[in-house]
């Protein structure tokens, strides 16, 4: 591997240090670098503003190979990014009519007239490599003068999706002129139930032996993604160094495994599901159906989810599930009893083999008494039978209703793939 080593990312935007937006697309510029092997050791953020912008620029050249800089292309006099890198260069902007011509053939592909002040799109500092627009504004590239080197600075708009179309016909293609050779894939392990210290110490010492891979945790709101990531000359051959790794996680955390790379926890259930032919009903308080929702969006799911009941309100779990309003005064519309009585109803409602029936305090307040994460999750089984589990959930309600969520989900995958536990 060769190339570039280090790049930076430099996005350009006020909203983005007023809190009005969220700088993704340095976060997506990151993961595509990594992915061909390219470490990103900074990101910056700076306001639409020349000087800024060029001091940003010096001080990421001086520490990278390749800066990549998103946003400031628009037509408005606060899109500063052209003048920045002209600024910084010491050169002026140049015309460039195969420029407007796209941009003009743009507007026409929307049925628009092109505004005047889109001109100056049409402009790039002299000297650099351009790419026509595939929204209204197009792309360059120049090389930066820095004490270690001419640093590659390409420069991209910041719309989402433009910047991601430009990265595929215009940064990757560079990256290989600039002699990037090989991938880094990450592969990524999914486990529930399971504390991160707890699951480091039984990875740790397997990946310790595999020194091609790197290893990397991130909790999530419910479980933990081991990360394994492994390079190699292409694709294929990143994924061969890294199964290994993959291989021996999933070996030593076994059913604490929710899923494998895309596949997610839900996506995991729906499989398993969709495997034995089995389908699943929820019945649900403290989720108020996200359950049914969290299932509804994998592919497939109409397969195997029958549907869900959201009893809330707890005339709702009488009225709408069915069940004795003297079995839910008698335990409380939160307790284990009412979880179960949910589970049986939306199996035996719906005729599905599986019920989920969920209780909870979301918060903030407390309900009879209970403490703010009190969580009652069933599963009744297709024997009939039925489990109850409880736990007192950390976090703000929207935590709790995920986590509580995941839970169930959780049970449910376990029972699936054959874990009695
Ligand atoms: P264009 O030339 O296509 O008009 P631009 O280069 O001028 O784009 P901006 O005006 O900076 O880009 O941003 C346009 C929109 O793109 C923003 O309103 C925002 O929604 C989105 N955007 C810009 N920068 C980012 C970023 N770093 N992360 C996520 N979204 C962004
Ligand atoms: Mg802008």
């Amino acid at each position: 591997v060769s190339g570039p080593r280090r790049a930076a990312v430099l996005s350009i935007g006020s909203e983005l240090l007023l809190g009005d937006l969220t700088d993704t697309n340095a976060t997506w510029i990151s993961d595509r670098l990594r992915s061909r092997g390219v470490a990103v050791v900074h990101h910056l953020a700076v306001r639409d503003d020349v000087e800024e912008i060029v001091d940003a620029l010096r001080w990421l050249a001086e520490r990278s190979e390749l800066v990549v800089v998103g946003g400031g292309l628009g037509p408005t006099s606060d899109d500063l990014t052209r003048d920045a890198i002209a600024a910084a260069l010491g050169v002026e902007l140049v015309f460039h009519e195969d420029l407007e011509e796209a941009i003009v053939a743009r507007f026409a592909a929307m049925s628009r007239p092109m505004a005047p002040r889109n001109r100056r799109q049409a402009f790039a500092p002299e000297g650099a490599v351009t790419c026509p627009p595939v929204g209204t504004a197009p792309a360059f590239a120049v090389d930066l003068p820095a004490s270690h080197g001419p640093v590659r600075v390409v420069a991209l708009p910041g719309v989402p999706w433009e910047l991601h179309r430009f990265w595929d016909a215009f940064v990757d293609p560079q990256l290989d002129e600039l002699g990037v050779v090989g991938t880094t894939v990450t592969r990524v392990v999914h486990i529930g139930g399971r504390g991160e210290s707890d699951i480091a110490g039984v990875v740790e010492p397997l990946v310790d032996d595999l020194p091609e891979v790197t290893l990397a945790f991130l909790a999530k709101q419910y479980g933990v993604q081991v990360r394994l990531s492994a390079s190699g000359i292409d694709r294929a051959d990143a994924m061969r160094r890294s199964q290994p790794a993959v291989d021996a996680v999933v070996a030593a955390l076994g059913p604490a495994v929710s899923g494998l790379d895309g596949d997610d926890l839900e996506v995991t259930v729906v499989r398993l599901l969709a495997a034995r032919g089995e389908r699943v009903a929820t019945g649900e308080s403290a989720t108020a159906g996200s359950i049914a929702a969290r299932l509804g969006r994998v592919p497939g799911a109409s397969e195997v989810l029958v549907g869900g009941l959201v009893a809330y309100r707890t005339e709702a779990k009488t009225s709408l599930a069915g069940i004795d309003a003297d079995l839910v005064a008698r335990h409380g519309a939160v307790s284990a009893a009412t979880s179960e009585a949910l589970a049986r109803a939306a199996r035996e409602r719906s005729g599905a083999d599986w019920g989920i029936g969920v209780t909870g305090v979301a918060g903030p307040g407390t309900v009879d008494g209970l403490p703010v994460g009190t969580a009652f999750w069933a599963l009744a089984h297709p024997d009939g039978t039925c489990e109850v589990h409880e736990r007192v959930l950390p976090g703000d309600r929207p935590a709790i209703v995920l986590r509580l969520g995941s839970a169930a989900l959780d049970l449910l995958r376990r029972r699936l793939s054959g874990d009695a536990g």
